[in-house]
């Protein structure tokens, strides 16, 4: 993107493409910042320069960082306001003028329809970053007048650095960098001690001592699920036991993503065959889709765990 920018052939559109945690509105920052800073985007962003201070704090009146009002949706009105209303207007003081629109694929077809008009014929100092985390959402319409950029995983390493550095003990940033997968800001979330800190004990709790777990305690826990927070508990589950599979096909031990349980992982592997961890990860899919077709989480996964329960020899 630099050396584009530098031969003056940027391109006015990018798809930034990457699960939630992956670093998207941190490179879309750094990027706009590198663009309008003033020692020049090759050596940019230096961050000490006005332009880039303005623009690491959110305050650049050329970065325009949309936002929606609904979680579920990004309304066309939204779009039509914040971006297609103000292209025409000239940047202030750079050469560019950059629109970053995180969640895009929240837009629906009328939204991206207003949107493409502006990708077509973009004023010569609009930049456009989409960044969605599922670029299937958009129209190839869209899609093909976008530069997709993908975001790549960070080692297992590089995460736990980050995590000791901002003082998590080397314990924790293990078993935080392990379930996180290359996703720093899933890592940071867990270490932070947040929601999906508690599911994820939470889940691992009852599935150490799924033997005997009784109906109460399986009510207790599922009563407080939601749709979405159900959803996070059964990709958990699904991560669980596929360490355990792995343990059982004797494949690599050193990745898993329960690093610190896998004397555990190892005891239910043997006592779970291949046919049961396959029953075992079908029954958790089948969840996910009675949980999204509106059966309660209560019901869903006590007849969840009930099930599992019953692949233990
Ligand atoms: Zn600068």
């Amino acid at each position: 993107m630099k050396e584009a920018a530098e031969a003056g052939r940027l391109p006015h559109a990018y798809i930034i493409h990457g699960a939630a945690g992956s670093g998207k509105k941190t490179f879309a920052g750094y990027m706009a910042a590198a663009l309008l800073c003033e020692k020049g985007v090759k050596a940019g962003p230096c961050l000490k320069c006005p332009s880039c201070i303005k623009a690491m704090t959110h305050n650049h009146p050329d970065i325009i960082w949309t936002v929606h009002e609904k979680k579920t949706v990004l309304a066309v009105q939204e779009i039509r306001d914040q971006v297609v209303s103000t292209v025409q207007v000239a940047p202030y003081y750079g050469p560019y003028k950059i629109y970053i629109i995180s969640d895009a694929q929240l837009l629906n077809e009328h939204g991206q329809n207003a949107l493409l008009k502006t990708i077509e014929e973009p004023p010569e100092y609009v930049l456009i970053f989409l960044l969605t985390d599922n670029a299937d959402a958009l129209l190839d319409t869209i899609r093909s007048r976008c530069i997709r950029l993908d975001m790549e995983s960070l080692d297992r390493k590089t995460i736990e650095e980050e995590l000791i550095s901002s003082g998590h003990s080397p314990g924790e940033a293990k078993e935080c960098a392990c379930f996180a997968r290359g996703n720093l800001g899933i890592a940071k979330e867990l270490a932070g001690g947040s929601e999906l800190r508690e599911l994820k004990d939470q889940t691992i709790k009852n599935i150490k001592s799924i033997k005997n777990l009784d109906a109460l305690e399986i009510f207790r826990f599922s009563s407080e699920l939601d749709k979405e927070t159900g959803g996070q508990v059964l990709d958990i589950m699904l991560k669980w036991f596929r360490d355990v599979l792995i343990i059982k096909s004797d494949g690599a031990r050193d990745n898993l993503y329960f690093e610190n349980d896998k004397a555990v992982a190892a005891r239910q592997a043997e006592g779970l065959s291949f046919e049961s961890l396959g029953r075992i990860i079908d029954r958790i899919e089948e969840t996910g889709v009675r949980l999204s077709s509106g059966v309660k989480p209560e019901a869903a996964f006590e007849t969840l765990f009930l099930k599992i329960r019953e692949e233990y020899v």
